[in-house]
C-alpha cells in the first residue's frame, strides 16, 4: 500500500511517546497536596511575584527578544559571561533547540536507562535516533556511556542530578566522561536541581563549560526559584553554541513576565537559601522514615526521592499510588521512566512529609 495523500512528519516524529505530566489532581478529594512535579513547596519570591504583576501594565509591548537584563542578572549570579547565556522557555525549551541545531537524520544522541523523557523525545524529533546507556544502581554510568560511542554519535544528554532517580554523577566523573569524549560530540549537562545538592564532588559544569568547545549546561527557574508556570530556562555555552541556538531560537522566546519574575527571583538569594534549608531538613527525613517503613529509597541529590515498592500483591507502586491519591497525595508514576514499581515523591511541605510517611505506614501494614 502506499501512503496516503496527505502531509506526513519528519523521520521520528510518530516513534515519539507524547511526554504524560505528573497528575495534579485527586477526583472527590478536597485537600489536595501535589509532589508530583518536585515544584517548591515555598513557593516564588514574593519579590518575583510582585515584579511579574508589575509587567500586566505592558502587555501590548514585545519583551527584549535578547533577555539582556536576565542573562546580565544570571551572568552577576554565577559569575558568567551574559554573553555566553541563552534564555528559553524553560530548559525544555532548549534541549529541543539543542537537537534541533545537533541533530539530523541517521545521528544519535546518547541518554541513560532512567534519564529525563525529554531527551529521546528532542532526539526522535529530529530524525536523529535516541542511544539508551544503562545505569549502575539507579545512576548513569560513564563507562556504559563510552561503550555506545559510536562514529554517528552527536550528542550526550546528562542530567546530573538526574530526574526521577535523585542520583548524581561526582564531577571528577563528568570530566572524564569529557575526556574520552572525540570534540565533534556535544556533552549537555542538565543541571536543573543543582541549587539542592549538598555534596563536595559535585559541579553543575559551569567549570567545565568554561574550559571546553563541547560542553553546554543547562539551567531552570521552574524548580528551586518556584517559576515552574512561567517557563523559564538557560543555558551557558560556547560562544559558538550560542551563535548557534541564537540563530534558530524564536526571536522572542521568553516573555515579558518571565523575564522580570526571573531577574527578581535570582537576586532575592534570601528566599532560595530558604528552599535550600527547607530541603536539607526534610529530604533526609523523609529518606530514613520512608526507609525504616521496608521500603527501598535511592539516595537522593535532589528534591524528590524514588520510592521502590514490593512486587507483591496490594503491595505495588500501582496500589501505593492509590491510597495515597485517595487521601490527596499526588505522586508521580515513573513506568514511562522503566519504573513500573516505584513512585517518585517531591519534597512538599512539612504537613504533606508528615501525611505521605503515615499514609505509606499504614500501606505497609505499621502503625506509627
Ligand atoms: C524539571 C526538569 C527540567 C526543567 O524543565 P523546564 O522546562 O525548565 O521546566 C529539566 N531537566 C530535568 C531533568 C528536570 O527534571
Amino acid at each position: 500500500m502506499s501512503a496516503p495523500p496527505r502531509p506526513q512528519p519528519r523521520r521520528g516524529v510518530l516513534a515519539i511517546d507524547a511526554y504524560v505530566p505528573g497528575k495534579s489532581s485527586a477526583p472527590g478529594v478536597a485537600r489536595v497536596f501535589k509532589l508530583s512535579s518536585n515544584e517548591t513547596p515555598l513557593g516564588p519570591s514574593p519579590k518575583a511575584i510582585e515584579a511579574y504583576r508589575a509587567v500586566g501594565a505592558h502587555l501590548e509591548d514585545y519583551p527584549d527578544g535578547a533577555a539582556t537584563d536576565l542573562r546580565d542578572a544570571i551572568g552577576r549570579a554565577f559569575g558568567l559571561d551574559p554573553d555566553r547565556i541563552v534564555c528559553g522557555g524553560g530548559s525544555d525549551d532548549l534541549l529541543n533547540l539543542l537537537a534541533r541545531a545537533y541533530l539530523a537524520d541517521g545521528d544519535e544522541a546518547i541518554h541513560t536507562t532512567h534519564g529525563f523523557l525529554v531527551y529521546p523525545i528532542a532526539t526522535l524529533g529530529t530524525g536523529a535516533t535516541p542511544v539508551v546507556a544503562p545505569e549502575t544502581d539507579y545512576t548513569a554510568d560513564v563507562d556504559a556511556i563510552l561503550a555506545r560511542l559510536t562514529a554517528k554519535t552527536k550528542l550526550v544528554f546528562l542530567a546530573n542530578p538526574n530526574n526521577p532517580t535523585g542520583t548524581y554523577v561526582p564531577f571528577d566523573e563528568v570530566k572524564r566522561l569529557h575526556r574520552a569524549l572525540p570534540p565533534h560530540v556535544l556533552l549537555v549537562l542538565d543541571a536543573a536541581y543543582a541549587e539542592y545538592v549538598r555534596r563536595n564532588d559535585y559541579e553543575a559544569g559551569i567549570e567545565l563549560v568554561a574550559t571546553s568547545d563541547n560542553v553546554v549546561m543547562c539551567r531552570t527557574f521552574s524548580k528551586i526559584y518556584g517559576l515552574a508556570a512561567l517557563r523559564l530556562g538557560w543555558l551557558y555555552g560556547p560562544s559558538h553554541v550560542v551563535d548557534a541556538i541564537n540563530r534558530i531560537r524564536g526571536p522572542f522566546n521568553v516573555n515579558a513576565p518571565a523575564i522580570a519574575a526571573g531577574i527578581a527571583a535570582i537576586e532575592d538569594t534570601a528566599h532560595v537559601e530558604r528552599s535550600r534549608a527547607h530541603n536539607d531538613r526534610w529530604l533526609p527525613w523523609l529518606t530514613e522514615e520512608i526507609g525504616k517503613l521496608g521500603l527501598k529509597v535511592t539516595p537522593s541529590a535532589a528534591n524528590f526521592v524514588l520510592i521502590h515498592f514490593p512486587d507483591a500483591k496490594g503491595r505495588t507502586a500501582a496500589d501505593a499510588d492509590a491510597l495515597l491519591t485517595s487521601r490527596g497525595l499526588i505522586l508521580r508514576r515513573v513506568t514511562a521512566y522503566k519504573l513500573p514499581n516505584a513512585l517518585r515523591l517531591t519534597v512538599g511541605t512539612e504537613e504533606a512529609n508528615r501525611l505521605v510517611v503515615a499514609t505509606l505506614a499504614e500501606f505497609m501494614g505499621r502503625p506509627t
